[in-house]
């Protein structure tokens, strides 16, 4: 049985900025014997005018979609063409979908392909296949989201050839243990948190230079930090979210207000001296991340109930005085089956009904109507601030202003290549409409 993976990109261009997908090597692994695989990522590469296989499953992001279900039309379209040719009786193209919006939106994702997976791939993919094997596959195959998280070998045969970024993606678990409104890992796995074997992690990160996500109440955790440094960690990804304490409270964004409100409240319960000191304490943790020589990656959210376009300024501020290796300025994301699509669409705020299908969406542009600025000026605001902050002066100035940037040679190069890569990415992306992909 031939299959074809293909990782779906969200636009036409090619980016720079690709991470190996860590779902490869586990659908190498997991795929039942007799079949063979081959791996596209659409990302890095072009995909094939015709494929000729029997089973075409997509790896699907909510902003690959559009382009996904293009994609997919077209290969089954040209598949039924050339069957017809050679009135080859019997022989169908199998479309199967899976990844994060397949689980957000699986009926949608049915009307253009066969299959759909909903969950972790290492529980429905094994199953699929053999029922497939044995003609009876169904429409639709649920994980238990129970097992263990797969060990990953970021030098797996499936990457062979292909040009990634440098820098090692390690998962040492799937879920979360907040809640943020705006996120999906909930929704993906509402059944807590799984961590990999331990063991398993600290196999995959021997020997790398590494980055990972983290949540802000470890910032003085600084017996971890220390061992992270150690073990050659180089830069954290952090949901900085907003500046505002409303807007973390409307996020639930707990692990900031935690630290926000370390030391307590201030006697004068003055609330400008107050948002002053929440900022500090921001300040502080980032001092703290910098002491153990890790840099920051920092991500804002932007569009939240007591935001305006001055507050955006303010943020962006905020970004360059801390000298931040790495910052997004992101309008609020709407993404399907979060609490704040619900949110949004009961109290009709959706600027689109399905902003990832919409031909009028931008890339960058406002995804629903917020209450303290209006749509352009959220989008021009976040705009902004993304060409300002990669601006070559900007860059300069962050990487000279604190010592982490420019500590030796190896930071000095990360440092320079991260903001190289995403100076390029913002200008490739911004303004763009989803999908419009190869012609087949
Ligand atoms: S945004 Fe981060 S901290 Fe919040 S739920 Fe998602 S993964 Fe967890």
């Amino acid at each position: 049985m031939k299959i074809v993976f293909i990782k779906v990109n969200m636009m036409y261009s090619k980016g720079k900025d690709a991470l190996k997908p860590l779902i490869f090597p586990i659908i190498e692994k997991i795929t039942p014997s007799g079949c063979t695989v081959s791996f596209y990522d659409e990302r890095i590469e072009a995909l094939p005018d015709e494929i000729d296989a029997d089973i075409i499953a997509f790896s699907v992001e909510t902003f690959a979609a559009r382009h996904a279900y293009e994609l997919s039309d077209r290969y089954r379209r040209r598949s039924s063409e050339v069957t017809a040719k050679k009135e080859e009786e019997g022989k169908k193209i199998r479309i199967v979908m899976g990844g994060f919006h397949a689980c957000a939106m699986p009926d949608e994702v049915l009307e253009h392909a066969d299959t759909v997976l909903v969950g972790d791939a290492e529980d429905t993919w094994p199953r699929y296949i053999e029922d497939v094997k044995s003609g009876c596959e169904k429409r639709r195959y649920d994980s238990q989201n129970k097992c263990p998280v797969a060990f990953v070998d970021n030098n797996a045969h499936c990457f062979d050839g292909k040009k990634y970024l440098k820098l090692g993606m390690i998962q040492a678990s799937r879920g979360c243990k907040f809640n943020c409104d705006f996120c999906s890992i909930k929704s993906l796995y509402p059944s807590g948190v799984r961590q990999k074997d331990i063991g398993d992690v600290v196999e995959e990160i021997r020997n790398s230079r590494w980055a990972c996500q983290i949540s802000m109440d470890i910032a003085f955790n600084d017996e971890l930090l220390e061992l992270m440094y150690d073990s050659g960690c180089i830069m954290v990804l952090i949901g900085f979210e907003s500046l505002d304490e409303r807007n973390l409270r409307i996020m639930h964004k707990s692990a900031n207000i935690g630290i926000m409100n370390k030391g307590g409240e201030d006697e004068t319960g003055d609330e400008d001296t107050q948002h002053d000191i929440r900022i500090k304490r921001y300040e502080e943790a980032i001092a703290n991340i910098y002491r153990h020589n890790i840099m920051i990656y920092a991500m804002f959210v932007l569009g939240y109930d007591h935001d305006t376009a001055e507050s955006i300024k303010k943020t962006y501020d905020f970004a360059v005085r801390n000298d931040l290796a790495v910052a997004n300025f992101n309008p609020l994301m709407i993404l399907p089956g979060t609490e704040l699509y619900k949110r949004m669409s009961s109290e009709g705020l959706l600027k689109y009904d399905k902003w990832w299908l919409d031909e009028d969406y931008r890339y960058g542009d406002a995804m629903f109507y917020p209450k303290s600025m209006t749509c352009d000026e959220l989008m021009e605001g976040c705009r902004k601030a993304r060409y300002d902050f990669n601006g070559y002066r900007t860059i300069l100035k962050r990487m000279f202003g604190a010592k982490v940037n420019h500590r030796g040679i190896f930071n000095s190069a990360v440092f320079l290549l991260v903001n190289l890569i995403s100076r390029s990415e913002i200008h490739r992306k911004q303004g763009r409409s989803l999908g419009g992909g190869n012609e087949l």
